[in-house]
């Protein structure tokens, strides 16, 4: 019996970790079809229990023990109210058939029918969570506790098996959930580390680092053509000797903020790649549009004031280079060099205004 037990243990433990890894673990593993994920979940955990079936606790009269339950529960968890009706579907009707639709079987089926139709009910008024399943998982586990004590026939040790059973379904359970709870938490933090290490601090943009990334990703893409504004705080350090650093950082926040509400063709991709420079990558944008764009972001900059905490008006105004590949650039250090080149003519230029590569075109200047 331990031995079944021990083997039942390890397919609920290896459906759990299936179920579970690569479809949370969305950083690493990305499969295709989100919306048919529920069903996926709950046709492995109604393989799962086929599985458990075969190698489950005989008892007497035709009454077997295994982890079904938890099984249906932890499909619900993963896959939301849609996964254990499929399992608990797939589950019941082999347990039925197995049983040749009498005795036992039939009713074990249909229990197992039931344990599925309730807990889709339940995380469809609750919510697909660990928590929510603990209780719903205590129902569960008792109800068909009672349905066991039910088919047991009198005189076979019926509340020894019963007990038996719940302290398997319980250990197993909490085993199981405990670990991938464990796994839960360190993917999570995981996660928070990662998009840490791309973000900058001070204004919530991507960093260098991920700007990087992104540049290469959209080239590498086939986005054609892919324009790149870089800009520059103009004589920034001479904001921070008369307002103070403090106040030189709150600018640089509320220039982040004014950049992402302007408005940006394409799916704009805002970077602060140094101290006071920042840039917006336009993958599928041409220079022209750039251009046009790198001026209204100088407007949404001079147009107004930035205000501090210590209630200071500080003027600022930046100097824009915009590139676009492949017209004006063969690849993405070109792209770079370039729109910096630009962005140096602009300061050459007086500042405040914008540079389209090739700088001998001058400063446009619409104001
Ligand atoms: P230009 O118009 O030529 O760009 O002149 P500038 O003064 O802006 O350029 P410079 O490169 O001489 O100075 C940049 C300044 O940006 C110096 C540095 O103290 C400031 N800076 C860089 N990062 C930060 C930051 O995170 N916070 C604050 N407050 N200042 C920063
Ligand atoms: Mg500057
Ligand atoms: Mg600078």
């Amino acid at each position: 019996m331990l031995y079944q037990l021990a083997v039942n243990f390890c397919i609920l433990f290896t459906f759990s970790v299936i179920s579970y890894w690569p479809f949370q673990d969305r950083g690493r593993f990305r499969i295709p079809y989100p919306r048919l994920h529920p069903a996926l979940i709950g046709l492995l955990g109604g393989v799962t229990g086929v599985f458990l079936l075969a190698a489950s606790v005989r008892l007497d009269g035709g009454v077997v023990v295994d982890a079904r339950v938890p099984v249906i529960v932890i499909s619900g968890i993963f896959g939301g109210p849609a996964a254990p009706i499929i399992s608990a579907l797939i589950i019941g009707s082999v347990r039925i058939a197995y049983a040749g639709f009498a005795g036992p079987g039939l009713i074990a089926g249909l229990n197992a029918f039931l344990t599925g139709l309730t807990a889709a009910g339940f995380f469809a008024w609750k919510g697909s969570s660990f928590r929510n399943a603990r209780l719903f998982f205590h129902f569960a586990v008792l109800e068909t506790a009672i349905v066991l004590v039910a088919l047991l026939p009198p005189g076979s040790d019926q509340f020894l098996n019963t007990a038996m059973f719940l302290a398997y379904s319980y250990l197993s359970y909490f085993t199981v959930v405990t670990i991938l709870r464990e796994l839960n938490s360190h993917f999570r933090k995981l996660a928070g580390i990662e998009k840490l290490s791309r973000t900058d601090f001070l204004t919530g943009l991507n960093n260098s680092r991920a700007f990087g990334e992104i540049l290469e990703t959209a080239l590498q893409n086939g986005h054609r053509p892919v324009s790149l504004i870089l800009f520059d705080i103009d004589r920034f350090k001479k904001v921070n000797d008369t307002y103070g650093h403090p106040a030189g950082d709150e600018v640089l926040a509320e220039l982040a903020r004014r950049t992402r509400r302007a408005v940006l063709p394409g799916s704009a991709v805002i970077s602060r790649n140094g101290g006071e420079e920042f840039s917006v990558l336009l993958p599928g944008i041409d220079g022209e549009e750039a251009a046009d764009a790198a001026d209204r972001l100088r407007l949404a900059m001079a147009g107004n004031p930035f205000i501090v905490t210590g209630g200071q008006s500080i003027p600022i105004t930046i100097s824009l280079g915009v590139c676009s590949f492949p017209g004006q650039a063969a690849d993405s250090k070109q792209l770079y060099s370039r729109a910096d080149g630009a962005l140096y003519a602009a300061k050459q230029s007086g500042r405040n205004c914008t540079v389209v590569w090739p700088p001998r075109q001058g400063p446009i200047l619409k104001t």
